[in-house]
């Protein structure tokens, strides 16, 4: 297991205190780790920072060649980084190995060639006497913070975008989570120059901290929670830099009395559990009308009660375990909270399940109301809510009602009614008759407290490029 860090194109053993990384499905430990030293965070920035020249310098078609050679490097790693993940995460070996290893490889393809498009939006004499010209430059030196629920996939929605555009990065795991982004240093050390990729292992307040805040850093990119985002814009505000925040969510999922009933079980059963979930998108919260709303719950109960946890190496194993006991702890009293709540009716699941392992059942809570809390906070879990809504006004109020503001869907046979429903939802994303499906073209990213950035797309790139006016006077 590779446990080195990667600073200035050396692999290096932290020089800090050591933590434990486990496997949540067994409750052991897989390695011990040393995180970064402060020394070393230091000196990671500096070996980006000096870089940056040459690598910002570098031709668009020769970065662009470097990501390539990534992307060829990972799938041909991709059994051992599926294992990785899903040993350090308990998500389905499969599911790793089927589902993320080839969307993260798609993710360096597509930033390789979006780097070889990038431009300034005009070039003209908007004075006489002189012509002006945008410019998209890059940043600087980036602090990339990234999250545990996907640990490879969040790393290359970060370091891909920023590398494309010329930046240089500084890469911080998740410190429950570093073995596919520990094994990526490795992997990326023979094909980037020195200082352009560097990655850290350690803890939020004793690397994450010191790397966001350090001076040379210009841009700081979180995946992670709100807390945390709010966190590193305060402790930094004083130095001004540019933020690119992808926080939590709490999607609301509309079904109205049209809708295929059939497809929208079978969509939330997948897209409400996948990654146990933990998925700032997960299809969490949903919004039933009143027609089909006793069939829809049933129907939806029946679904989530065949699904399968266990083993991430078992080959049937639909649904991992929670990612620490404790997040399973706090999971747990989410569910607990709501079914002492007299209305809330308890239709399936609801309980952590006993044993070494984080698992805890596929849970579906009905008759939930707006104001509770199991329809209001983030629970990361595997817990949907069900609310009964009359109308189409009730709902829109309803969905848009909350702090979170990234996915969101509705399902409906009302080609209108998709309309004007998706153009209403303060989300960042609306999927019609559908939930969670992402792509590289796209943007993935959320508007208030959901944080602000995007990931993916062209927008993604140009998030890590500043505007730039040059003038000629002729
Ligand atoms: P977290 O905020 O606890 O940790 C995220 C990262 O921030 C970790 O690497 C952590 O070490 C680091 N960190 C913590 N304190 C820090 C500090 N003071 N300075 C610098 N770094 C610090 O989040 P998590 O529990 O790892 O991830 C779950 C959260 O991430 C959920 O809220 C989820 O919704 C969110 N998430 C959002 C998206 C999105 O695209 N919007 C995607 C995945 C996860």
């Amino acid at each position: 297991m590779h446990t080195q860090l990667l600073i200035n194109g050396q692999l290096l053993d932290g020089e800090g205190p050591s933590h434990d990384v486990l496997n949540p499905s067994l409750g052991t430990t897989l390695v011990s780790i040393k995180e970064a030293s402060a020394a070393q965070v230091d000196a990671a920035v500096r070996a980006a920072d000096h870089a940056f020249d040459a690598w910002s310098q570098t031709a668009p078609k020769d970065r662009s060649g470097l990501l390539l050679k990534l992307a060829d490097a990972i799938e041909a790693h991709a059994e051992e980084l599926a294992r990785l993940e899903s040993d350090n995460c308990g998500k389905p070996y499969s599911a790793a190995l089927n589902d993320e290893i080839p969307a993260i490889a798609d993710v360096f393809r597509f930033f390789a060639g979006a780097s070889r498009c990038l431009n300034g939006s005009a070039a003209g004499e908007y004075l006489p006497g002189h012509t002006s010209m945008i410019r998209r430059d890059p940043v600087g030196v980036i602090a990339s913070i990234a999250p545990w629920n996907y640990p490879l996939m969040m790393v290359a929605w970060k370091i891909a975008p920023a590398l494309a555009a010329g930046n240089t990065v500084v890469l911080k795991p998740s410190e429950q989570t570093p073995l596919t982004a520990l094994r990526l240093a490795q992997l990326a050390n023979g094909i980037f120059p020195a200082g352009v990729l560097n990655i850290v292992f350690g803890k939020g307040p004793s690397v994450g901290a010191p790397l966001v805040s350090h001076p040379k850093v210009r841009m700081v990119s979180l995946t992670g929670s709100i807390a945390t985002g709010s966190n590193i814009i305060s402790s930094t505000a004083d130095s001004v830099k540019r933020m690119h925040m992808e926080l939590g969510g709490k999607a609301p999922v509309i079904i109205f009395d049209d809708a295929d009933i059939d497809a929208a079980v079978d969509g939330i059963r997948t897209f409400g559990f996948y990654n146990a979930g933990q998925d700032c998108t997960a299809a969490c919260r949903i919004y039933a009308q009143s027609g089909i709303y006793e069939k829809f719950v049933e129907k939806l109960g029946a679904a989530v009660s065949t699904i399968k946890y266990g083993l991430q190496n078992d080959p049937e194993t639909e649904l991992g375990p929670l990612i620490t006991a404790q997040h399973r702890d706090r999971v747990a009293g989410f569910v607990e909270r709501a079914i002492a709540q007299p209305h809330i009716r308890l239709v399936t699941g609801g309980k952590a399940v006993p044993g070494d392992g984080f698992f805890f059942e596929p849970t579906v809570l009905a008759d939930a109301q707006q104001d509770d809390e199991i329809v209001r906070r983030e629970v990361f879990g595997p817990v949907v809510s069900v609310t009964r809504f009359d109308d189409e006004a009730q709902v829109l109020e309803w969905a848009n009602d909350s702090d979170y503001g990234l996915a969101s869907s509705l399902w409906t046979a009302d080609v209108g009614r998709a309309h004007r429903v998706s153009a209403r939802l303060q989300y960042g994303c609306t999927w019609v008759n559908t939930h969670f499906m992402l792509v590289s073209e796209m943007p993935h990213g959320g508007q208030k407290l959901s944080g602000y950035g995007k990931d993916m797309s062209m927008y993604g790139l140009e998030d890590y490029t500043c505007i730039r006016h040059v003038m000629f006077k002729h």
